[in-house]
């Protein structure tokens, strides 16, 4: 293949290469091939998607600047991401804009990939093709004449193995011989533009590409680069021309399939279908019927969900155990002292308090992977999309909202497989309403407290339907919000899934483990930080207050328990019951009061619901310390035992009836009480915003469901 007049005011300053390719493709894999650790990773302004960049060293030792750009099916964008991609590529003077184009183009699906290849190429930058996934070609039985397609494209087509490096070394050889692509290269498409219009436009912009004619007059109000005096120009140039331009976008499409349907029959030869191909057809008539489809997901499901609960059951309590002993051991082996308890009864128990989590999200995301990776998760988001694209979801958002399941936060994280930033963002904002497992312990305790015990038809337990109906209810939440969410924010890009079914294969499990593994640091990392944070915050709020009240603290106790010390348990019960009642939390507490009262809550709750922040589950232990159960707040028994003893002395009557049982009860299910949740939402979405959103609405939403719940059952 010929290449290309050498540009010469490259000599002078480094050339940038920009990865270009479908999602898949092998972009970055590609980009780390050629980078290894030479990387670093920023942010486009505004928006979620990682900005990779890194240096490659080239064979004369010039030293090329490689870009990661977003995954893209076309130059058209359809989402924020992809708009990143024609801004470097058409914007000249973005100092981001490459020099050479690579295009990784899948192999195995040639038709969808070289969409983009020739558009790319249209607009005249120099690029050359990697053509990757050849393996994944033959396995499904495709033979690609490469020299067939080099000259039918007129680009050098160099096929490289992405994963494993080979070929790598043939197509950064070419790099360092880059030009420009004369305008002689010939069009793919040429849009057939009246002449007017055409040279208008050309000079307008004093430029010789033809189809930049046409990304001027699809794109006029997203292309970058443009002043508003340009979109003005074409605004108005456009307008005389209404009926030609109708369809001009779509036109362009049909004429690049048709050119890219000659080639693919020119190179492409299909061996007869594998047996794996085969058996993937006949197990795919079953798993995404329209009826034995969806019955297998929901086994499936139901699979998952005993797993998360019953089989991480042991190994969380080991890990309970063990940050329990911990502190004891800090408490009893160090001299008593301020340090020592911030440690022993803050840092500890917060980051027990994460810990305790790892197992269930560690066995979720064992599933996760064994599902993706068999290739059954792809049938999952095509059974799923039509449904939850009414709610403005996407089929992708099936798996964060499963993973909500355990926790939020590994659940928000799991959304950047979301490529359409309106349904991403809406899945982030709903995804904490479902029933995550923080909000387990205390429903437990509310509907044991209030339900009773009994057996409904004779066979389904009434405590354990009424949780059954806590999760139905978050879920229900999820849709509502997510339809309303829907209406309000405004997007300029249609979602619409494009995906690859995946021949079906058994999962590797060393994927499996890493993605456990994974998973789980970063739920530990990103989560740990706030959660030390937090915890130490409201160890202090719940240990120190005004200092006269507190300095009465043993003075106090001494009175109403005479004869007793720091020996027995009642006294220290009661001097920690004593120091939490005039702490700040308490302060707070009591100053939330007159708005939570009209949910049955009384100051007590109200120290629970800001303890409750830092991780729900606190909610359980806040309790047992107010009511001061004693220091074995795991002794749900004697809690339920003092809360339902508990009497509002205004009244006589219990505090805790069914009304405020309830009241609490959706208050959790819909309050954003998570301080880990926001940060991480706060993380992904690059902003302020959208967190303070989720947390406005979620609480709003809390309130006036609790004071319906209160009012109504009161
Ligand atoms: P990107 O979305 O374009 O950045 O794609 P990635 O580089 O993340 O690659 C997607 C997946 O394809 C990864 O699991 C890669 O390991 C895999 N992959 C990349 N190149 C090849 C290849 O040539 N052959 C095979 N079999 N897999 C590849
Ligand atoms: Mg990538």
């Amino acid at each position: 293949m010929e290449i290309i007049k050498i540009k010469s005011q490259h000599k002078s300053r480094n050339i940038t290469i920009a990865l270009v390719g479908n999602p898949n493709s092998g972009k970055s894999s590609l980009f780390n091939q050629l980078t290894g650790l030479r990387q670093k990773i920023g942010n486009y302004p505004g928006i979620t998607v990682d900005k990779k960049s890194g240096t490659f060293i080239q064979k004369n030792n010039q030293p090329a600047f490689v870009l990661d750009l977003p995954g893209t099916y076309s130059v058209y964008p359809r989402s924020k991401d992809e708009k990143i991609v024609l801004e470097i590529l058409t914007d000249k003077k973005n100092p981001q804009h490459p020099d050479l184009v690579v295009v990784i183009v899948d192999a195995s699906n040639l038709k969808r990939n070289l969409l983009l290849l020739t558009q790319v190429k249209d607009m005249g930058i120099p690029i050359i093709c990697g053509l990757n996934m050849l393996d994944v070609a033959d396995k499904k039985g495709i033979i690609l004449d490469i020299p067939v397609l080099e000259s039918r494209l007129k680009v050098p087509v160099i096929p490289i193995n992405a994963r494993s490096g080979k070929g790598i070394d043939d197509l950064t050889k070419i790099f360092s011989k880059i030009g420009e692509q004369g305008d002689d290269q010939g069009y793919v498409y040429r849009p057939q533009i009246p002449e007017e219009l055409r040279s208008g436009i050309l000079d307008h912009f004093k430029i010789s590409n033809e189809y930049y004619v046409a990304l001027y007059l699809n794109q006029t109000e997203t292309f970058a680069g443009l002043s508003e005096n340009d979109r003005e120009f074409l605004r108005s140039i456009k307008a005389e021309y209404k009926s030609y331009l109708h369809g001009l976008q779509n036109s362009e499409i049909l004429e690049r399939y048709k050119f890219i349907d000659t080639i693919i029959s020119e190179v492409e030869t299909r061996k007869s279908e594998s047996k794996r191909i085969k058996f993937t057809a006949k197990l795919d008539k079953f798993l995404t019927h329209p009826v034995f489809g969806y019955l297998v997901f929901c086994s499936i499901l139901f699979i998952i969900f005993q797993a998360i609960f019953s089989w991480a059951e042991t190994p969380m309590d080991w890990i309970d155990q063990l940050f329990a002993g911990l502190s004891s051991t800090i408490k009893n082996t160090f001299p008593k002292g301020l340090f020592v308890d911030a440690i022993a009864e803050g840092i500890i128990p917060g980051i027990g308090g994460i810990a305790i989590f790892i197992p269930q999200i560690a066995l979720l995301f064992a599933f996760i992977a064994i599902l993706e990776d068999s290739g059954y998760m792809a049938r999952v988001v095509f059974l799923m999309d039509r449904i939850m694209r009414r709610f403005g979801l996407s089929g992708k958002s099936v798996v964060p909202l499963i993973s909500g399941v355990a926790c939020a936060i590994p659940a928000v994280m799991a959304t950047r497989n979301i490529e359409n930033w309106k349904e991403r963002i809406i899945s982030i904002m709903v995804t904490p309403l479902m029933t995550c497992s923080a909000r387990l312990p205390v429903y437990v305790i509310l509907i044991a407290l209030v339900v009773p015990d009994t057996k409904l038809f004779g066979i389904m337990n009434l405590q354990g339907l009424t949780l059954l109906g806590l999760y139905l209810l978050g879920f229900i939440a999820v849709l509502i919000a997510a339809w309303i969410f829907n209406l309000i924010i405004k997007s300029d890009v249609k979602g619409f899934l494009i995906m690859e079914m995946p021949v079906y294969k058994t999962p590797r499990w060393n994927n499996v483990g890493l993605m456990m593994l994974e998973k789980s640091k970063a739920f530990v990392f990103q989560a740990g930080k706030i959660i030390i944070a937090i915890s130490l915050i409201l160890w202090v709020l719940a240990t120190f207050g005004p200092s006269e009240e507190m300095n009465k603290a043993e003075e106090t106790i001494n009175m109403q328990l005479p004869g007793m010390g720091m020996q027995d348990k009642e006294y220290r019960s009661a001097l920690s019951a004593y120091r939490l009642e005039h702490s700040y939390a308490a302060i707070l507490g009591k100053s939330l009061e007159p708005v939570i009262k009209p949910l049955g809550f009384d100051w007590k709750i109200g120290i629970a619901l800001i303890t409750s922040f830092a991780a729900r589950e606190v909610f359980v232990s806040t309790i047992a310390t107010i009511y001061s159960v004693g220091e074995d707040a795991d002794d749900t028994y004697t809690i339920k035992q003092k809360m339902k003893q508990e009497v509002n002395p205004e009244t006589g009557q219990p505090v805790y009836t069914t009304a405020v049982a309830f009241s609490l009860l959706i208050f959790y299910a819909f309050a954003m009480q998570c301080m880990s949740t926001l940060a991480v939402v706060y993380r992904e979405t690059r902003g302020i915003k959208w967190p303070l959103i989720q947390f406005t609405y979620m609480s709003i939403m809390a309130y006036v469901a609790s004071l319906i719940v209160y009012s109504v059952l009161k």
